[in-house]
């Protein structure tokens, strides 16, 4: 077969293989949007039960691209071990310790060298689910005491799904060791499993309709500094900006990806996150003040393109450029 031949036959698989995917997007995100509608007032009522996440590292170790949490453009940060216990103990007092589920994580969870110490400050303040969630890739690595404390207090390791090479068999090992549980989220990811998020650097989209479709609106409750948010987005924007507001002061912006009208728009490269997108755990009342407040959209909520949602995508390492976020 000729040079020219075998080309046109790989670029032919490649369009193929792209169409597929295309398509396979279109009926996830139909059928997902389609949920997401007829499910929306009663994912935005009120909670009854507290739930939230937290990020005990602002940095990870894998660095994936388009990262949810920015971590992967992240400086290095650790909780204070003080400020978390002081925010677990106001949450805790208002919510009666009464948890749906609490979810430790970061970036990467492990990285922080006192992940044992914070597990036991979670279980101190609350009698509902714990979970660590992990990438994974330190899991071998941790000591006698950090799986000492996930035993004592009852701590769930969650790893998420991530096409890296993971010595499951040893974890798995440890665990029964130790007497943890652990849930492997899927050890068989494909690479083509990834998403993305895009934003709209310019605050033009719809908040009402974007609510509506949202699948972490009032789920993925985000705990930051004595502050709760609806989602992670409003507390962790500021990873965002000082990545690229420090590099660049405004970014030139392409239409080759269809997210923007026109070639060579520059915009600016801010995502605005104010008070008015968390609520403050130390003035609120009582937990029912939270509770309302989490089930409403917030003015963040003008930057996500939750139309646009990327599902299906390849995953791969973040080479940190803005593209991987608009
Ligand atoms: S593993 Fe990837 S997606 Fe998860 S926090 Fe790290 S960089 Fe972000
Ligand atoms: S900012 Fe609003 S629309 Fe965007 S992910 Fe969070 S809750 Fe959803």
């Amino acid at each position: 077969m000729t040079k020219t031949k075998r080309n046109a036959i790989i670029e032919y698989m490649e369009q193929k293989k792209g169409r597929v995917v295309k398509i396979r997007q279109f009926l996830y995100t139909s059928a997902s949007f389609f949920y997401l509608r007829i499910t929306a007032n009663q994912r935005l009522k009120p909670r009854k039960r507290l739930r939230f996440e937290t990020d005990v590292t602002d940095h990870c170790n894998l660095n994936c691209k388009s990262c949810h949490h920015f971590s992967s453009i992240a400086d290095q940060n650790f909780v204070e071990t003080e400020v978390f216990e002081k925010d677990f103990a106001r949450i805790s007092q208002l919510a009666g310790r009464n948890n749906e589920n609490i979810d430790i994580m970061g970036g990467e969870p492990l990285l922080h060298p006192e992940i044992s110490t914070l597990l036991i400050i979670a279980r101190k303040y609350f009698d509902g689910p714990v979970n660590i969630v992990t990438n994974g890739i330190l899991l071998e690595k941790m000591n006698a005491f950090f799986w000492e404390s996930c035993r004592k207090n009852n701590i769930r390791i969650i790893v998420s799904s991530y096409p890296i090479k993971l010595n499951v068999k040893r974890i798995k090992e440890l665990a029964k060791k130790y007497s943890v549980t652990l849930k492997i989220r899927s050890i068989f990811m494909s690479k083509n499993s990834w998403c993305k998020l895009p934003f709209d650097l310019n605050g033009k989209q719809c908040i009402k309709e974007n609510s509506k479709l949202c699948i972490t609106i009032n789920k993925c409750i985000f705990l930051k500094n004595g502050r709760l948010s609806t989602c992670c987005l409003p507390l962790v924007a500021d990873r965002f900006n000082n990545y690229f507001c420090k590099n660049t002061e405004t970014v030139t912006v392409s239409s080759r990806t269809g997210n923007f009208a026109h070639s060579g728009l520059v915009v600016s490269t801010a995502l605005e996150a104010t008070d008015d997108d968390s609520i403050d755990i130390y003035k609120a009342k009582n937990i029912g003040e939270i509770y309302e407040f989490l089930s409403k959209p917030v003015p963040f909520c003008r930057y996500c393109k939750i139309k646009s949602w990327e599902i299906g995508i390849e995953w791969g390492v973040s080479k940190k450029e803005i593209t991987e976020w608009i």
